[in-house]
């Protein structure tokens, strides 16, 4: 009898990670990152401007506009969306590269994204990150400083209906402590990994 069970590379889990902005989902993120260094990570296009800090190539790959239009055209993008006025989109290759050779791959995307996503992979694992309450998710918003008031007021306007999203997605973790949320989210990650069926 052929041993082919030991000659099968099993896929990359594709973990997409979504949430309302202020609910802690990049903190989570990074932990999850400094915990797995194998774990990949897709790099996002955006059309928006760059933040003090953030660097091209590694918090996205800043665009303009009409070069997010032709990746589109060309298929270049798992999914895309606009979020806030501005495009945001995963690159196919890297993503498709990564799970195929084996390696999980964590996608931070809005909701819009992850639905696009949930369509093309459905085995993929989906968590929900939420703040404890909309009282607490405003107050991390203004403490982060870095978004102008008009840019709050429209991210606090979708938050609460981005929270009915929730059910769409696989888990769904309270961000109350972001330890604590980034373990839990760990925890589903090795369980995922023994997974048989993931349709
Ligand atoms: P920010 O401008 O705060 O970095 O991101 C705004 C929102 O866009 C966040 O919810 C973030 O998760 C989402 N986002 C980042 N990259 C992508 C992407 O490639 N696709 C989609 N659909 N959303 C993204």
């Amino acid at each position: 009898m052929s041993n082919d069970i030991d000659n099968v590379t099993p896929k990359g889990v594709l973990l997409v990670v979504s949430g309302p902005s202020g609910a802690g989902k990049g903190t989570i993120c990074q932990m999850l990152r400094d915990q797995l260094p194998d774990l990949g990570y897709s790099i996002s296009v955006t059309t928006r401007a760059p933040r003090t800090g953030e660097v091209d190539g590694e918090s996205y790959f800043f665009k303009t506009i009409p070069d997010v239009k032709q990746m589109i055209e060309k298929g270049e993008l798992l999914e895309y969306a606009e979020v806030y006025g501005n495009y945001y989109g995963t690159p196919r290759k890297y993503v498709e590269e990564q799970l195929e050779s084996g390696r999980d791959v964590l996608l931070e995307i809005d909701i819009q994204g992850a639905l696009q996503i949930k369509k093309r992979f459905p085995e993929g694992v989906f968590v929900f990150i939420v703040p404890p309450s909309l009282d607490e998710l405003s107050a991390r918003i203004y403490k982060r400083g870095t978004d102008s008031e008009d840019v709050i007021k429209r991210r606090m306007a979708s938050a609460a209906s981005e929270l009915t999203y929730a059910a769409e997605y696989d888990y769904i973790i309270v961000n109350d402590i972001a330890e604590k949320a980034a373990q839990k989210v760990l925890t589903i990650m090795e369980a995922e990994r023994y997974r048989v069926a993931r349709t």
